[in-house]
């Protein structure tokens, strides 16, 4: 039913009812930049050709859209999904009522200690896959659940397979060993653990948090590995007001995680940097916890991404749709604000030009719907509406049964 095909030379997907672009200087002149009765042409992993479907050139192969919507593919900018074991018996505690306290990473810190590195693959691949058949054509792979060098450089080693986009996260909590010594764990992580991880790494992250890592200890963190060669992130704001996203534009990072809290100073200095407020509602969904406000960040004029914070503790969901849904729903955004934040938004979380739009010489990474249009993705919470999803111009998921 699904699976990689024998690459092609190139490919014409035509019959589009609803082509969303993203490329704003294109098609009805809103940011969803949408093109109706369109074609693309992929060619050598980029988009080679977009236009009316009348109009469009021959290639290898030809793919009949039907009538229904294509869209850039899904920029996942924040998941966590190297590691081994499962927390549903803490999900189910959690619905009965005890809140999240940031302590539960802790059990999977131990079970990925103790899995080998093929194990650690094995999983991975199994949740790229699944992010794959719901539409996620880019997404980011943190470290975090090893928090010894040989573990964490395991894990980057891991995800280095997967994906471009790694990001070292030794400082995503203090591990159990170091209780009595923050200063030396911070020291470790800004030292031999970041010298082993960089190589492997095009990020470096922290938990700036109540329960985690404290403002100097984030600078710390941060400012070394900007100095080892790696970009800065960070996850802050989820669980209280805090300094997170103020030293997240302080450093010019690529993304603000979370944004949960928000002052109006920290609204200020998003919309007057290039930091991207990455909002993860189903984390949010998960945790049972108030909802980061979008529609708050939007009017203050912050760019907005989406993403899932795919983790076994408090988000282990794939789905950029389920997402979109509930940003949708429970953030006030619009469906169309919702899509831009979960692609072009995403590429901006993480510096990317190459992707998040669907224009020439882009990549070729896009995903057929099985609906009209874009907005099914929040109008029709839970249903499986992926038919197709192409990488590079290769199409890596197909749901023939639809066809
Ligand atoms: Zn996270």
């Amino acid at each position: 039913m699904t699976g990689r095909r024998d690459d092609v030379a190139s490919t014409l997907i035509t019959g589009i009812g609803e082509l969303v672009t993203n490329d704003a200087a294109r098609g009805d002149g809103t940011p969803l930049g949408i093109l109706h009765d369109a074609a693309i042409v992929l060619e050598q992993g980029a988009v080679a050709w977009v236009g009316a479907s009348s109009e469009a050139p021959a290639a290898d192969e030809r793919v009949d859209a039907g009538g229904r919507c294509v869209i850039p593919g899904f920029v996942d900018s924040h998941t966590h999904i190297v590691f081994a074991g499962e927390r549903s018996a803490e999900f189910a505690a959690r619905m009965a009522g005890e809140p999240y306290t940031g302590g539960g990473i802790a059990t999977t810190v131990a079970a990925t200690r103790a899995a080998s590195t093929a194990r650690l693959r094995a999983g991975a691949e199994r949740l790229v896959a699944e992010a794959v058949e719901s539409g996620t054509t880019t997404i980011e792979i943190k470290s975090g659940y090893g928090l010894t060098t040989v573990d964490e450089a395991r894990l980057l080693l891991v995800a280095r397979e997967l994906t471009e986009d790694t990001t070292f996260l030794g400082a995503h909590t203090v591990p159990p060993e170091y209780a009595n010594d923050r200063a030396g764990y911070v020291a470790l992580v800004t030292g031999d653990m970041l010298e082993a991880c960089a190589p492997f790494a095009r990020w470096v992250d922290v938990f700036c948090d109540r329960g985690a890592f404290d403002e100097d200890e984030a600078r710390a963190v941060l400012r070394a590995g900007i100095a080892a060669g790696l970009r800065p992130r960070l996850h802050g704001n989820q669980l209280e007001h805090g300094p997170g996203v103020r030293l997240a534009v302080e450093l010019d990072a690529a993304s603000a995680d979370h944004c949960n809290h928000l002052t109006g100073a920290d609204l200020s200095a998003l919309a007057d940097s290039d930091t991207v407020a990455t909002l993860l509602p189903a984390s949010d969904f998960s945790t049972r916890a108030p909802y980061a406000d979008a529609r708050r960040l939007i009017d203050a004029g912050v760019t907005v991404a989406l993403a899932t914070d795919c983790n076994p503790g408090t988000s282990f969901t794939t789905s950029m749709p389920l997402c979109i849904a509930l940003a949708v729903r429970e953030m006030r955004m619009t469906p169309a604000e919702a899509l831009v934040a979960a692609t072009a938004g995403g590429a901006r979380a993480l510096r990317r030009d190459d992707v998040g739009v669907i224009a020439e010489g882009r990549r070729a990474d896009l995903v057929l719907l099985d609906a009209p249009s874009h907005v099914h993705l929040a109008y029709r919470p839970g249903a499986a509406l992926v038919a197709g999803t192409w990488k590079r111009g290769q199409r890596v998921f197909w749901r023939s049964t639809r066809t």
